[in-house]
């Protein structure tokens, strides 16, 4: 197995994104009418296969030999350029750009599919793509059509690239901390005075010009995240013209010197030494909070991709690994000498552990397919209706899918290293640095802590706790109608289980807050967040089970296949076999999966405060 081989799984992604999504809907639009289903199958496939064939081959090296600071500037790998150059020409690195620049105005659930590739080919590399589509977003939605002109077109072809620079030293979850300042020269040109910390592509030699969208606070603003106002400041300011003119008094202080993600250089700006860095503002004062906050849904469900993309191709290794490594005989001959010695895919732990992960890595998907199918469905709803429910899921839905699918990616990549054993510790293969690097996506984009303050202080109880009520009524239906499933019938019947525990807790916090405080309900915040995570992506995977199990049934009625000749048959019969392991898949997830993290809320549910009130 060649170190940094990738390898998804596609069958699971065609099945997740074409078989359990009405993906057919999305051309019916004007917005998406060119996205018929076979433009996506056939984009899937050819953005996979730059992915392995092109990304994939740079991971290795471009952790190995990271970013270096060269006279002031960044360099990034040397094998980096040519895969950035090209994810721009074939258009990979702008699916979801709108065609008036140059991109493929693709929805959201396709570029998620081709990131999900992309990320597992390289996050390094696939971090750049992501942070100048965010940044020339930015620009494009809120900033003047002069801003619009000089930079998003060249940013949105890769020709500059870009940057979010929120963070400060003394300001990092809390964003509303920053001191950077902004005082106006006129024409909505201010002069911008700060530092910015732990600033992601903040450098690089891949573009002709770095674009950084700031946060600062112009002089006389009140404090908090009100204050804050949105600016473009360009290392090297753009002439009228499009020319490149004088240095922007940016300075690249240091790159940092961290655990993983090496190819992406993590920079200290300092804005504005010698008094003459400019920035032109991007919508009106005051509003930059509110910018960024609209862009934040796709930020985070994109950041909660890493978790995906990252397990995904650790749960691939693993899984190819268990088949070719022999150690130990079978458990049921353990005491016979003589017994033959088997591939550790045979020993029930290594099983188990391989189930764990393939069930998490299915769920993830489930999740973050489903939640950015909402998003483009919010696109092109008809009525206001329609528009609202669709929000209020995506709403509800983002702070689940980056807080849990990082966390639970992580734990995946985690439980990958311990199914190669020693091999899986050191860099012959890719598991160490899939580890290292999926290590950030719980940081960034927001703590998963602050995801969990995220869902239980304002989407909870947002518009009344009407997300709420909707997404159970969502977990109602599907009881409702399939309770009865023989195949499924006992696992939604604990599904029910949880849902009753899930609404016993939520309605429990308001005692909790009447005895504990905000402090009593906020402490268990994190566990609530993964434990009702789990139960929303168990609910997608009965969704997706219930897709098997018809499909499974028909290719049976179809072959005149029964019970007995079942398993002999699954063997001949990929499709048959793929729906047979999906339902095995979501009865592990169910029983074995939902129950790990509802044991993370043991505590809250004993009224256990001693972490509040022990002395640290
Ligand atoms: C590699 C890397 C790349 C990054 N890229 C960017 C970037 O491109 N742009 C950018 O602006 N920033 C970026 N960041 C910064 C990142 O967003 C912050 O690190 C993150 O928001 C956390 O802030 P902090 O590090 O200051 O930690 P702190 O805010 O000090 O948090 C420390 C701990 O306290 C917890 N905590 C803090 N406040 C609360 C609270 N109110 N309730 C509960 N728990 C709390 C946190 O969950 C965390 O566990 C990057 C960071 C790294 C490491």
């Amino acid at each position: 197995m060649s170190s940094t081989e990738l390898t998804l799984d596609q069958r699971d992604i065609h099945f997740a994104l074409r078989e359990c999504l009405p993906i057919e809907k999305l051309s019916e639009s004007e917005l998406f009418s060119e996205f018929d289903v076979d433009t996506v199958d056939m984009m899937v496939q050819e953005g996979i296969r730059f992915a392995i064939d092109v990304v994939s081959p740079t991971r290795t090296e471009s952790d190995r030999e990271g970013c270096r600071m060269e006279d002031g500037r960044v360099k990034v790998p040397k094998c980096l350029h040519d895969p950035y150059k090209k994810a721009y020409e074939l258009g990979w690195a702008t699916m979801r750009v709108s065609q008036e620049y140059g991109g493929m105005g693709a929805p959201a659930t396709l570029g998620l599919v081709i990131n999900e590739a992309l990320n597992g080919a390289n996050l390094g590399l696939s971090m750049f793509f992501g942070l100048t589509s965010g940044a020339a977003e930015l620009i494009d939605t809120f900033g003047s059509a002069a801003l619009k002109k000089k930079y998003a077109a060249k940013m949105f072809q890769g020709q500059y690239t870009g940057t979010m620079c929120l963070s400060e030293p003394q300001a990092g979850s809390d964003v509303g901390a920053g001191t950077t300042s902004a005082v106006s020269e006129g024409d909505g040109v201010y002069k911008i005075k700060g530092s910015k910390c732990w600033i992601s592509s903040g450098d690089n030699d891949l573009g002709e010009n770095v674009i950084h969208a700031v946060l600062a606070r112009v002089k006389g603003a009140p404090d908090g995240t009100k204050g804050l106002s949105l600016f473009v400041v360009p290392y090297t300011r753009v002439n009228d013209d499009g020319t490149l003119g004088d240095w922007n008094d940016v300075t690249v202080a240091s790159i940092e010197n961290k655990l993983g993600i090496h190819a992406s250089p993590t920079a200290v700006l300092n804005l504005g030494e010698n008094d003459n860095c400019l920035g032109w503002i991007i919508g009106e004062e005051g509003q930059g909070i509110s910018s960024m906050f609209l862009m934040m849904n796709g930020a985070r469900i994109y950041t909660g991709l890493i978790g995906l993309a990252l397990g995904g191709a650790a749960y691939e290794n693993a899984r190819a690994y268990a088949h070719e490594r022999v150690q130990g005989t079978h458990i049921s001959k353990i005491r016979d000498p003589d017994a033959p010695r088997v591939s550790i895919v045979n020993h029930p732990a290594v099983r188990l552990n391989l189930i764990n992960m393939k069930a998490k890595v299915e769920a993830m998907r489930a999740l973050l397919y489903y939640t950015s199918f909402q998003f483009d469905l919010e696109k092109i709803a008809k009525t206001d209706d329609e528009k609202q429910s669709t929000q209020n899921m995506v709403d509800m839905l983002t702070p689940m899918c980056k807080g849990w699918c990082t966390e639970v990616g992580l734990d995946v990549v985690r439980t990958g290293i311990q199914v190669l054993g020693g091999v899986g510790y050191t860099k012959d293969f890719p598991l160490e640095q899939l580890f290292r690097d999926a290590r950030i996506a719980p940081i960034y984009e927001g703590t998963t802590d602050i995801q969990a303050l995220d869902l239980v202080g304002r989407k909870m109880l947002q518009n009344g706790g009407i997300l709420f009520q909707q997404l159970m009524e969502q977990f109602s239906q599907l009881i409702a109608e399939h309770s009865d499933h023989t195949e499924l019938g006992g696992i939604i019947k604990s599904f029910e289980g949880y849902c009753e525990s899930l609404y016993e807790t939520s309605m429990a916090s308001q005692e909790v807050l009447k005895t504990r405080g905000m402090e009593g309900v906020a402490l268990y915040a994190t566990p609530f967040l993964m434990f009702f995570s789990s139960v929303t992506a168990g609910w997608l995977m009965i969704k997706q089970a219930v897709v098997a199990a018809e499909k499974l049934g028909q290719i049976k009625t179809e072959q005149g296949i029964g019970e007995l000749e079942l398993s002999a048959f699954l063997e001949e019969n990929e499709d048959a076999l793929f729906y047979a392991n999906k339902i095995k898949t979501t009865r592990y997830f169910v029983d074995g999966i939902i129950p790990q993290f509802d044991a993370l809320l043991a505590g809250g549910k004993k009224q256990n405060y001693d972490a509040l009130d022990i002395t640290f």
